[in-house]
């Protein structure tokens, strides 16, 4: 099996190379490619043509888009740039998987939801995305069901990891800074480790004959469990981090209403979502905040001794 990963030196692209090792011949694309990572492609995704031309060359039988743009402040200002990446990349590699046969296994976000619900988000409750961001990664799923090809798309919630740009390494890089942070309160959602979205994604894989005509192919929900706010995710952090002997003490923290640190994006209140779908169709368990945050941490711990 031949599988094309897109985004492969993002968050989740890094997790997902390592984790797909042994099910095909694997390729990873990204428009920057650190000079150290053997056996990925520079590639601007934008440029539909060469995207076309590229897949044309690999002939994957997989694709697995984790490529997007993902600066949801930033997307207020450049919603051309959001919508090319975001909405007609996905739709351009649906199309591609629709002529050729081939499984596209695409990823978007609960800010396809407004987060003014009172229970998880289920896939098919109405959505109503607050900001640019969100309005381009609903029409990306919209074109990739639109375009007829077997697809997943796994909706999925404020991922983290060891490295990249997320709120766990702002949290450890703010408090080596000061001593007490305040962090919003009245945001609450559940923080995903890229690594289980990468399991997760290998188990899709492995689950699914690909000559399946009539497979379960749609819109699935993971996140990990754990419903917290920004400042119960900090306090989660730090506690890993003392335990994991990454850090001696942990800053003092204090809760906030995100009214204290104005953003250009709207953000949903609540964006908890539901996972019941991809546990009962996959038997897949979510992974836990407490114990891949300990993990991690203790990773992390560990590359600096
Ligand atoms: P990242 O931003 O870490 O990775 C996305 C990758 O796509 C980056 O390496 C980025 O490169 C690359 N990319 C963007 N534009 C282009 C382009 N024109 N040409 C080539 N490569 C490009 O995202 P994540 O790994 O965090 O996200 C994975 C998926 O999960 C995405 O679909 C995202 O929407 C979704 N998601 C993410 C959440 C989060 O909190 N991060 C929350 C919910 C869903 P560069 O860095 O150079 O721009």
């Amino acid at each position: 099996m031949r599988i094309l990963v897109t985004g492969a030196s993002g968050q989740l692209g890094c997790e997902l190379l390592p984790s797909l090792e042994g099910l095909g011949d694997i390729t990873g694309v990204d428009r920057e490619v650190p000079d150290e990572a053997g056996g990925l492609l520079r590639q601007d995704l934008g440029d539909f043509a060469a995207v076309e031309s590229l897949l044309d060359t690999i002939r994957p039988d997989v694709i697995i888009n984790a490529a997007a743009y993902t600066a949801v402040d930033r997307a207020e200002d450049e919603p051309d740039t959001a919508f090319r990446i975001n909405a007609d990349l996905p739709g351009c590699l649906a199309g591609w998987s629709k002529r050729n046969d081939a499984l596209l296994l695409h990823y978007s976000t609960d800010y396809v939801f407004p987060g003014d619900g009172g229970r998880p988000y289920r896939e098919d409750d109405p959505t109503g995305p607050l900001n640019v961001y969100g309005d381009s990664k609903l029409a990306g799923e919209v074109a990739v069901a639109a375009s007829g090809c077997h697809h997943f798309v796994l909706r999925t919630s404020w991922v983290w990891s060891g490295q990249g740009n997320n709120f766990l390494l702002t949290m450890l890089r703010l408090a080596a800074e000061r001593p007490s942070l305040n962090i919003v309160d009245d945001q609450v959602g559940c923080p995903t480790w890229a690594r289980n979205l990468a399991h997760v994604s290998r188990r899709l894989l492995e689950q699914i004959p690909r000559s399946s005509k009539d497979g379960p192919w749609g819109v699935y929900h993971y996140c990990d469990t754990g419903v917290v706010s920004w400042f119960g995710f900090a306090r989660a952090i730090f506690g890993a981090a003392v335990e994991a002997g990454f850090m001696d003490q942990a800053p003092a923290l204090s809760p906030v209403d995100s009214s204290e640190f104005p953003q250009k994006a709207k953000r949903p209140a609540y964006s908890v979502l539901d996972t019941s779908r991809i546990r009962d169709r996959f038997d897949i368990e979510p992974a836990s905040l407490e114990e891949s945050l300990s993990r991690c941490l203790q990773e992390l711990s560990n590359e600096r001794k």
